[in-house]
């Protein structure tokens, strides 16, 4: 449906509520109802209802059990929702999603998985699935400490053990990779033998007896040199990579997100599906201009300039700068402190100042404090030539951020879009930060300054993807494994205003989505019990067993979705 189109309906619809009857909306009756729920509806007043129905792809009504019932026409479908609660579409503000698609189905994906034996029993089963010699891999998003029974470093020996027949290369976060002999072998690691020359030096751990332990460090140079090798789907599965992805998510009660890092030709894929009504989630671009010498900046000004955002529509659309301004001043993740030059950020400013000419919204990766503070600096000084207040800038990841920092981007008009390490990184963070790590990020300063803020994992590699899990987190403080990793944690409705309105902001679908309310695109999810009144330990329990978007069912079990 052209934009045009899709904002007539919208206007058709409202046009239907404002009039304000019931009997009205009767004689255009409702394709679903969903009654006898608990509409945890997040719009401006917290509003919990009873039910809610849908019409085509928007929500146009939400109301008392009663006042939802009588609208139902013969040919409308009943979701009886039995007490269930129902949320918004979570929507996370900035993920790796394209980039996942093209491994999703050949990884073994942790996230999520709360103990070291289900992750190995996961390693034996894809071994026994696939072809003697091929990899069993994974890219991130999960570490040990995540596992409640055994935090310790899988080693060479447990891994032969399990999968003897396989490589084996198991990336853990953008931290380390475990190997077992396979793995080592295919990477041309030898015991008692030279490094081969493409590892950082002393990045593969060896005993005292130089043999190979199958554990890898030295961060993301070791980490990304393994992943690099590890097998893409071939094209003849890329779709049904994808589409099984897009299940996950849809599973774990996510409809939309930011992108970061958007390949025209997947894109493309999103796009056919699109058109043939069959795109589960929606996509917005955070997408730039890559520059890392003073000579691109040259070449990379008149691109700015050129670059056209919102061409798209409520499916799929572009609509940030970003991730990442000038690649010198990229941190990397895990890095303990930064230290930017002047030259560096004059170059970040010329960027900046031709994003801020061209009027265009901005989401830049800004992680260790200091590159806060210098990225800030070059704001504030572009700021007094092309004023930034309501181009929706923002910073992103926001792990190192402080007080001081967040009342400067609270005069500047810009936002925070924080995308919490710790969740599945949490014992890493302390390894490297120490206790300065409870405060990475700092969730209830930023929440209790009045910032506009959103969340975000920045999966799938730094972190997990699923949002019951960091919402477990917002308000515990602590991984799937208990480990208490953060102190500054906030309410649930907070944490959940920040998964879900504030996120509509953030892609610029704020009239569309990020609250169950007449007149937005009906986008929501039914859960398995109550976010807002069970122990605030079961929040990473709970399970979506419906997810809708634009008002098809795109998720269910069998259930719950008693139509009739
Ligand atoms: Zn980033």
């Amino acid at each position: 449906m052209t934009r045009w189109v899709r904002s007539v309906a919208a206007g058709v619809v409202l046009a239907i509520f404002c009039a304000g009857a019931l009997t009205r909306a009767q004689q255009s009756a409702p394709d679903f109802i969903l009654t006898n729920g608990k509409i945890i509806t997040v719009d401006e007043k917290f509003t919990i209802a009873q039910a809610v129905a849908i019409k085509g792809e928007r929500v146009i009504a939400v109301g008392t059990s009663q006042q939802i019932g009588q609208m139902a026409g013969p040919a409308t479908r009943r979701i009886d929702l039995r007490g269930r609660a129902v949320v918004p579409g979570l929507i996370d503000n900035h993920m790796h999603l394209l980039r996942a698609g093209t491994t999703w189905t050949r990884e073994v994906r942790l996230d999520g998985v709360e103990s070291r034996k289900h992750a190995l029993d996961l390693f034996a089963a894809r071994a026994k699935a696939i072809a003697a010699g091929d990899w069993v891999y994974t890219i991130g998003g999960w570490s040990v400490d995540q596992f409640g029974d055994s935090r310790s470093k899988f080693t060479r020996e447990e891994l032969d053990r399990i999968v003897p027949n396989h490589p084996v290369a198991i990336q853990e976060s953008y931290y380390r990779t475990y190997l077992n002999s396979r793995g080592l072998e295919a990477f041309g690691i030898r015991d008692g033998a030279a490094d081969p020359p493409d590892f950082p030096k002393g990045s593969i751990v060896r005993d005292g007896s130089g043999r190979a332990t199958g554990i890898v460090e030295g961060g993301m140079g070791a980490v990304r040199a393994i992943a690099a090798k590890m097998p893409r789907v071939p094209d003849s599965e890329l779709e049904a990579s994808t589409l099984a992805m897009i299940r996950d998510m849809n599973r774990a009660g996510l409809t939309a997100f930011g992108v970061a890092g958007c390949d025209p030709s997947l894109v493309a894929m999103y796009r056919k599906w699109e058109a043939q009504h069959q795109l589960n989630v929606r996509i917005f671009c955070i997408d730039g201009v890559g520059a890392g010498t003073p000579e691109q900046v040259d070449r990379a000004l008149p691109r700015i300039a050129e670059m056209k955002l919102f061409q798209g529509d409520d499916y799929v659309d572009s609509v940030l700068y970003g991730e990442s301004v000038y690649g010198p001043l990229h941190d990397p993740m895990f890095d303990s402190t930064s230290d930017p030059k002047p030259e560096q950020l004059a170059q970040w400013r010329r960027l900046a100042m031709e994003i801020a000419k061209n009027r265009l919204p901005l989401h830049v990766h800004a992680e260790l404090t200091h590159t806060i503070d210098a990225f800030l600096d070059q704001i504030e000084a572009v700021n007094k030539v092309y004023p930034v207040k309501n181009l929706r800038w923002m910073l992103a990841h926001f792990n190192q951020s402080n007080a001081s920092q967040i009342e400067r981007m609270k005069r500047l008009g810009m936002y925070a879009a924080v995308h919490p390490w710790n969740v599945i990184n949490g014992g890493i963070m302390h390894e490297i930060f120490g206790d300065d790590a409870y405060e990475q990020p700092p969730l209830a300063t930023i929440q209790n300054s009045g910032i506009v803020w959103g969340f975000g994992s920045d999966g799938s590699a730094a972190n997990q993807y699923m949002p019951f899990i960091t919402l477990n987190y917002a308000v515990t403080g602590k991984m799937t494994s208990g480990l208490k990793v953060m102190r500054q944690t906030i309410s649930r409705e907070d944490a959940l205003i920040a998964y879900t309105r504030r996120n509509a902001f953030f892609v610029f679908q704020e009239d569309n989505l990020g609250a169950i309310q007449p007149g937005k695109l009906a986008d929501l999810v039914v859960l398995d019990r109550d976010y807002l009144t069970i122990p605030a330990d079961q929040i990473k329990d709970i399970k979506p067993v419906l997810t809708m978007v634009g008002g098809r069912i795109v998720y269910d079990t069998s259930a719950v979705n008693s139509t009739k």
